[in-house]
């Protein structure tokens, strides 16, 4: 790309080849890819949202209509498009639900901005609304949350974000289940309530049905005892969590060691024997009954460890190793010398059991376990991946819920309220920033009319309703959509639908983040890929369009 400073040379700049867009054709082209990937899962919103089939291009076919995965599975290729992605991606790293919403946020208030912008309103001007009307949104959205303490609260969140998933017959059971898991793992750290859900292990097994999917006070680690005659369950088990080997060191380096005296090669054997015995003294010293060790284990040792009745377990995953010690208030032991009496963990029973076709070590009764484990059972695998993902979910938002405390109707009603309240607020700032309040107002009654419009019913209508429910009177805030009659209703209450606080103020903030910085960007220059073996390609800009820069987009849908 060249420039003409007066009569001297062109100064080249760009690199031949580079492609630039700017000012009003740069922002349309980047809000029309965002607009886009928030349309291709709008239609997946709610629990009466659709489902779509992802193709890869090796033909494997997911379907789902968990927005994250629908993302983070087709191939997208404009960078405005990316960044909404990311949006996604933050909101389910930071919440774990939430992901369609905050994509179809993102969408609308990029669509209202449009009509701002052709109504020459400057992006910065409308980014700066923007950012004022989503702080205002998190107060109002905060001020209308409640106290999440209770425990049917925290089922009624974990039951609202299973509605949709195919566990719809046993929605009770794993609320109560997931409750149940997360309140065991919670942490107090300074009077604050910490979640992390990681300590919560999701076994799969096929087998039985998803009724019969079990919390265990305790962990399960899939593996079985090393040895047949050690004991099938010890009582009142002391524990050793030992993260190195239990056998002797083979040198990095081939060594040959020649012996011709028949008698140094009964010492030698003897003097390994005698080592491999002095790991198993050590652990029978310490007074322990279990050993769960994460790497090999000589069949001396196990020998002498079945002598001593001690169970043990090989081999185990290294995650498993720290959620042992969670579970039973042991520590993870790296070397056997400093091992002590106090690294042992506690439970009242280490037991083999069968599962399915294959056996497993179960440890339960522990005192206070920080670990635990939920052993998933259906009829086929298919069914076990669902429960599992639903649980997932789940849990995530339930240890949300209880980390802050707060959670909000859902059902559109929040959405409805701050689309009302924004616009009051609009008033009280003026100038041209309320115009972009105003329009960020408008863009939150997206998600009401997305439920109602994915629930085959009239989203004008609805939107409508909504709107006279939520002025004045007691509980107006939570009136929603009940998707089964088509009538507004109080979701607080009579409908049961509660999310987490987070969830609604992540998918603003990010969405608006996303919003912004998509809006301030007024100039995209691209280096051209190369493909491989090609030339150089034609320059010259304008006119022309990057690949995958106008409206559509290859690889989706
Ligand atoms: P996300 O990926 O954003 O979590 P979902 O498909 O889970 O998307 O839909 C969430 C939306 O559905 C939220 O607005 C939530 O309030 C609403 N919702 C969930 N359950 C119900 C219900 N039973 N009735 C009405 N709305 C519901
Ligand atoms: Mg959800």
């Amino acid at each position: 790309m060249a420039y003409s400073l007066g009569q001297s040379q062109p100064i080249i700049v760009l690199r031949e080849g580079t492609e630039r867009t700017r000012n009003k054709e740069a922002q349309a082209n980047n809000i029309a890819a965002a607009r886009a990937i928030a349309d291709a899962v709008r239609t997946t919103l709610g629990p009466k949202g659709m489902d779509k089939m992802l193709v890869d291009s090796i033909g494997d076919v997911v379907i789902t209509n968990d927005g994250v995965t629908i993302l983070k599975e087709i191939d997208v290729q404009h960078p405005a498009a990316k960044m909404v992605v990311e949006v996604a991606k933050t909101q389910d790293s930071e919440c774990g639900d939430g992901t369609t919403t905050s994509v179809v946020i993102a969408g609308e208030l990029l669509k209202q901005s449009e009509r701002l912008i052709d109504h020459n309103v400057h992006p910065t001007i409308i980014a700066n609304g923007y950012k004022l009307a989503a702080a205002e949104a998190i107060k109002v959205l905060e001020k209308i949350s409640v106290s999440a303490k209770g425990n049917d609260v925290l089922k009624k969140v974990a039951m609202t974000a299973m509605t949709g998933k195919s566990v719809a017959g046993q929605l009770e059971y794993l609320a109560d289940l997931a409750v149940k898991a997360v309140k065991t793992v919670a942490e107090d750290s300074d009077g604050k309530i910490k979640v992390n859900v990681d300590n919560i292990k999701i076994e799969k097994k096929t087998g039985l049905t998803v009724a019969d999917t079990e919390l265990i006070n305790g962990l399960v680690v899939d593996k079985e005892k090393v040895h047949p005659r050690m004991p099938k369950s010890v009582k009142n088990a002391k524990v050793v969590i030992l993260s190195s080997a239990l056998e002797i060191k083979k040198t990095e380096v081939e060594a040959k060691i020649q012996i011709r005296d028949p008698a140094a090669m009964q010492r030698f054997l003897d003097e390994e024997e005698a080592q491999l015995k002095g790991m198993v003294d050590k652990i029978k010293a310490v007074g322990a009954n279990v050993v769960f060790c994460q790497k090999g284990m000589d069949d001396l040792v196990q020998h002498y460890l079945a002598k001593a009745n001690i169970y043990a377990c090989r081999r185990l995953k290294e995650s498993d190793m720290e959620k042992l010690a969670k579970a039973t208030g042991g520590n993870v032991v790296g070397n056997l010398d400093s091992l002590s009496k106090s690294d042992l963990g506690c439970a009242d029973m280490v037991e083999e059991r069968k599962i399915g076709e294959e056996m497993m070590t179960f440890v339960t009764g522990c005192k206070n376990p920080k670990a635990i484990s939920i052993i998933v059972r259906g009829g086929t695998e298919h069914v076990i991946d669902e429960v599992d993902r639903a649980l997932h979910d789940a849990l995530r938002v339930v240890g949300v819920a209880l980390e802050d405390g707060k959670v909000v109707a859902g059902g559109g009603a929040p959405e409805i309220e701050l689309a009302l309240r924004l616009a009051d607020y609009a008033s009280t700032v003026g100038g041209r920033e309320q115009l972009a309040i105003e329009a960020f107002a408008e863009a939150m009654e997206i998600v009401p009319w997305a439920l109602a419009e994915n629930a085959g019913l009239d989203p004008i209508d609805l939107v409508i309703k909504l709107k006279t429910a939520h002025e004045g009177k007691k509980n107006a805030a939570y009136m929603g959509i009940d998707l089964e009659t088509g009538e507004t209703a109080n979701m607080m209450e009579a409908n049961d639908v509660l999310e987490p606080f987070r969830v609604g103020k992540q998918a603003i903030n990010s969405a608006t983040d996303a919003a912004v910085m998509i809006l301030r960007i007024d100039d995209v220059i691209a280096s051209k890929k190369m493909p491989p073996g090609a030339g150089a390609p034609p320059g010259g800009m304008p006119g022309g369009m990057p690949p995958g820069m106008g409206g559509g987009m290859p690889g989706m849908m």
